[in-house]
Parts: C-alpha cells; structure tokens; sequence
C-alpha cells in the first residue's frame, strides 16, 4: 500500500517540474524537453533510504560541521566514523576531509 507521503510527492513531484520549467521560461531559458526522469523523497525512500534523503542527516546548517553526528560515537568504544553522515558534512570535498579526520583518529597523528 502507497504511504501518504508517496501519494503526496506523485501529486507535488510533477507540479514541482512544472513549476520550474515555468520559472525557466520566465527568466527567458527556454527547454526543449525529449525525456525526462523525477526522482523524488519517495523514489529515495523506497530505495530504503531513511527519511526519503540521500544525504544521511540533512543538509542544514544545525546538522553541518561541528554539528554534524561526531566521527568518534560517544555510546560505543573503538569505532571511528567517515563519510557524509559524520562530521564535517554533505560533498565530496567533505567526505574526503572526514576520511582524513577518521585516519588521524586511528593513527592518533
Ligand atoms: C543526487 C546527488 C547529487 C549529488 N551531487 C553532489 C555534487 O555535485 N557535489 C558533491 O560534492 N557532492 C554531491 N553529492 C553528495 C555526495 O555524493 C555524497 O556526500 C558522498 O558521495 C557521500 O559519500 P559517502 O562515502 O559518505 O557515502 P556513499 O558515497 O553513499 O558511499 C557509501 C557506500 O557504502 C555502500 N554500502 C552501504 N551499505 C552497505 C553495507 N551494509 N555493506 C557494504 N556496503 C554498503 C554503498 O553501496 C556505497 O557504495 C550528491 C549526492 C546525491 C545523492
């Protein structure tokens, strides 16, 4: 059975595109579109990502940097976090930076 949130974001998902095509149009880009995909919070949740969001905790600024869920988890001895859920953040740049972090924590340098 389809979640609210699926029927919301079938309904919202479609609009949404249209509405941008339409502010596009406005600011004088104009697309010719031959094929289109949508993916949506529902897509990424049937994928069983948590949440409907690919980018683990989402991506603001109370859950960015130090903020973010710390590498080291308080509640659990002799495990070191990488990647875009821990700190620094979301992106490439700082998911290679947190790889760093994590290694200077195992290392200790
Ligand atoms: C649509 C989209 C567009 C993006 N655009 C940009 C962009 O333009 N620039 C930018 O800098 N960043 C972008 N990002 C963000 C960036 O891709 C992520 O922040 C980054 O890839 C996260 O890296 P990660 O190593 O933490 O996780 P991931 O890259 O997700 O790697 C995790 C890996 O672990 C594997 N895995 C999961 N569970 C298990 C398991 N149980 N056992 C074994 N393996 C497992 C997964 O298959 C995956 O290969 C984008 C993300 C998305 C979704």
């Amino acid at each position: 059975m389809e979640s609210k949130e699926t029927k919301t974001w079938a309904r919202i998902g479609p609009a949404y595109l249209e509405e941008l095509l339409g502010v596009l149009s406005a600011r004088g880009i104009d697309v010719d579109v031959e094929a289109s995909t949508l993916v949506t919070p529902a897509d990424w949740a049937a994928r069983g990502l948590a949440a409907g969001t690919p980018f683990s905790a989402a991506h603001t600024f109370a859950q960015t940097g130090p903020f973010r869920p710390r590498n080291l988890p308080r509640r659990h001895g002799n495990v070191v976090l990488a990647g875009c859920g821990t700190t620094p953040g979301v992106g490439i740049p700082p998911v290679v930076l947190s790889g760093k972090l994590a290694a200077q924590r195992v290392t200790g340098r």
